[in-house]
């Protein structure tokens, strides 16, 4: 019966944005680190070889298990709005996301924080992993987004009231109230809204709550000591919602000088999740995405990583978040992706943005006590990564790169945590065609 977990030799990243360090032992009891260094070399050197299991983590990384602070969990990598909102059955968008659980483990991501659920089955599938009914990452997640009848990202197919898919529909600030305390009640560590949404016809995205309303769900999450994020994309809606008390600012597309004013003063965090647009700009081509938006894209991103650094600078907490859950964005595949845009986009030293997806995801996860950092008495979430990502932060985004995951003091069999599964009826949306058929294409 072994005691003690040794992880010997090799570099440490602590995730705290120290500098890499040779690691000089670093000692795991249950699900705890109990002691670093000449600390962990004492414990071991009084027990007896079968108390102590080792890792030699020579030539390679040790690091915190990622946190990614913005995916969602329930989404099973979707292809369409009108898959989300109407092919998904409440039963089995919680048994594949159990499943998919496992992939997002596989690459070494041992926490995140979905900020909104299909049929609000964040907080039940938070309970499992926590139970060991199934098998994940640690979990922190909110229940449903909340949308104003304008809607949020899927227009039209949002009714006028009531609920469908992630979203919870509010019409007045009673009802924002009644469903802030509703959402609390069903066990949601974060409160969602959709600041912004499109409109048909009108460029970019607009900002689809008033400054009572955002106000009114501030005021009532925070009063029952929950905090809330929204979905920014736009500047004035970073500007409104940073002053009116949200907390965490998802996107923060296009955010301006008075913008950024409003998020240092309230002390609002930002987790930009660039990843999204980043794969569909350059790898969209490669899976038919809807084009023509590239560019457009990658003006985003240029333009809003300006003001992110300008962030950084003024001591603002960034997050990485990668989105994962749509089709270009799947499971375990893109969950270091965001600090590769970091590295290269804001200009930040890899060990810089190594801190976004450990330390300041601590934060998001609500854990930053016991979570996120390299550190005596913090849960043993730890990965070691075969080569160097301050060479090339890549390295992150690679799952075979990735050799050894412990996640709550567990050495995991990575070898069992790439599921998958035969089709599920009535999951996919079916298309007639992927053209048109006019005469011109039958007969010239
Ligand atoms: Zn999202």
């Amino acid at each position: 019966m072994t005691d003690i977990l040794l992880i010997s030799g090799g570099t440490l990243i602590d995730g705290t944005g120290a500098d890499p360090r040779p690691n000089r032992g670093i000692a795991v009891e249950g699900n705890q680190i109990v002691a670093l260094g000449d600390e962990a070399a004492n414990l071991v050197n009084d027990l007896s070889r079968e108390e102590v299991a080792e890792i030699d983590a020579t030539g390679k990384t040790i690091m915190p298990g990622l946190i990614d602070s913005h995916l969602h969990c329930s989404f099973d990598d979707v292809q369409s709005n009108d898959e989300l909102f109407f092919h998904r059955d409440p039963t089995l968008v919680a048994l594949v996301a159990a499943q998919n659980l496992r992939k997002m483990l596989r690459a070494g991501v041992t926490s995140f924080v979905d900020p909104d659920t299909s049929h609000g089955i964040g907080p039940a599938l938070r309970d499992a992993v926590n139970a060991g009914v199934v098998q994940g990452p640690r979990i922190t997640t909110g229940v449903q987004a909340l949308l104003t009848a304008v809607g949020g990202t899927a227009g039209r197919l949002i009714p006028d009231e009531g609920t469908v898919g992630y979203a919870q529909i509010v019409n007045t600030k009673d009802e924002i109230v009644q469903w802030v305390r509703r959402h609390i009640k069903y066990g949601a560590d974060w409160i969602k809204l959709h600041a912004t949404g499109s409109v048909p016809g009108r460029s970019g995205e607009l900002l689809v709550w008033n400054r009572e309303e955002i106000k009114a769900a501030c005021q009532t999450a925070h009063e029952l000591s929950v905090p809330v994020m929204a979905h920014c994309r736009g500047a004035q809606s970073v500007k409104v919602c940073a002053e009116e008390g949200v907390d965490l600012i998802l996107h923060a597309s296009f955010m301006d000088d008075d913008g950024l004013e409003a998020v240092i003063s309230n002390g609002a965090s930002i987790c930009p999740t660039f990843t999204f647009l980043a794969n569909l700009a350059d790898f969209g081509v490669r899976v038919q995405a809807s084009s023509g938006m590239e560019d457009i894209f990658r003006g985003e991103i240029e333009q809003t990583a300006k003001m992110i650094r300008k962030a950084y600078d003024n001591g603002v907490r960034i997050l990485s978040g990668s989105e994962s859950g749509f089709a270009l964005t799947p499971y375990g595949h893109w969950h270091g992706r965001e600090l590769e845009i970091f590295v290269n986009s804001l200009d930040l030293t890899p060990v810089e943005a190594i801190t976004t997806a450990t330390k300041n995801g601590a934060w998001a996860m609500q854990m930053e006590d016991q979570l996120g950092t390299i550190e005596k008495d913090k849960l043993a979430d730890i990965i070691i990564v075969d080569s160097d990502p301050t060479e090339d932060i890549r390295v992150l985004n690679n799952k075979n790169e990735i050799s050894t995951v412990i996640a709550d003091g567990e050495v995991l069999n990575l070898s069992d945590l790439w599921p998958s599964h035969e089709s599920l009826a009535g999951w996919k949306v079916g298309n007639w065609a992927g053209e048109v058929l006019t005469w011109d294409k039958a007969y010239k």
